[in-house]
């Protein structure tokens, strides 16, 4: 490991921390699309997915820019391939806890609107993080001159407030709503029926659904008004102002 003693090492650092975040995003996102139910939220990330790889790539572009080696497995031989993770040479922990506990909540017996719920939450804190470890590397590269790598890390930025503006869009308008419809009906009464047509689920997300043991739904809906309300205060507050402020 070596020693990071500049604040251009540092920045070095959080770029190949970013790399390994991104291409862990990468790689758990097509299973966050498969289960989503609402059409919309699929679109979102599916875009948001290829939005994603495009962001990999760009850090390549940047570690070019620093005269480094590049990250990740595409462009490295067989050999390279076969000792080194296609993450490069960081693992980004803090990714692999925050996709960790989304799967774990997804693979909670729940209905599909609540899933929905849940999706976002956890796409939410994905974005958190990257929002975060981008603003603090396009301070460093500001702070030592380096504009045009400041300038593509902006761009990177700009496209995770986005998405999280997206995310959180979707979820007042309509996730929650229909997630708090759903804990509503009457207690008793056949949950499934407020659904018309039957939502399709890839077989791999229906696996994990009946992997999970069934639970007492009553007790778990008794908390989530209590839920909601705190997420709107915490992680899904329109970020608009903010995203101004910060140019
Ligand atoms: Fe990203
Ligand atoms: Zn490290
Ligand atoms: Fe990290
Ligand atoms: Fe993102």
């Amino acid at each position: 490991m070596p020693t990071i003693e500049t604040l251009h090492a540092l920045l070095k650092h959080e770029l190949k921390d970013l790399f390994s975040a991104e291409t862990q995003i990468v790689d758990a996102l097509p299973q966050m699309i498969d289960m989503t139910n609402n059409n919309e939220l699929k679109e979102s990330l599916k875009d948001h997915l290829e939005v994603t790889k495009k962001q990999r790539d760009r850090l390549n572009e940047i570690q070019d820019l620093l005269g480094e080696e590049k990250m990740g497995s595409a462009n490295q031989g067989f050999f390279a391939n076969l000792f080194k993770s296609n993450e490069g040479e960081e693992h980004c922990k803090a990714m692999e806890g925050l996709i960790k506990e989304g799967k774990s909540l997804l693979n909670e017996d729940m209905s599909f609107e609540v899933m929905d719920a849940a999706i976002i939450a956890a796409a939410q804190k994905i974005e958190h993080y990257e929002i975060s470890s981008y603003g603090t590397a396009r301070a460093y590269a500001l702070q030592l001159q380096l504009k045009d790598i400041a300038g593509l890390l902006e761009i990177t930025l700009r496209e995770e407030y986005d998405a999280n503006d997206s995310l959180t869009a979707l979820a007042l308008s309509k996730v929650n709503l229909k997630a708090d419809e759903f804990a509503n009906l009457p207690v008793g009464s056949n949950k499934n029926s407020i659904r018309k047509t039957p939502p399709k689920r890839s077989a791999k997300a229906v696996k994990q659904v009946k992997k999970a043991a069934p639970k007492n739904i009553s007790s778990k809906k008794t908390g989530s008004k209590t839920k909601n309300s705190n997420t709107k205060r915490s992680n899904q507050t329109k970020s608009s102002k903010k995203s101004k402020a910060r140019k």
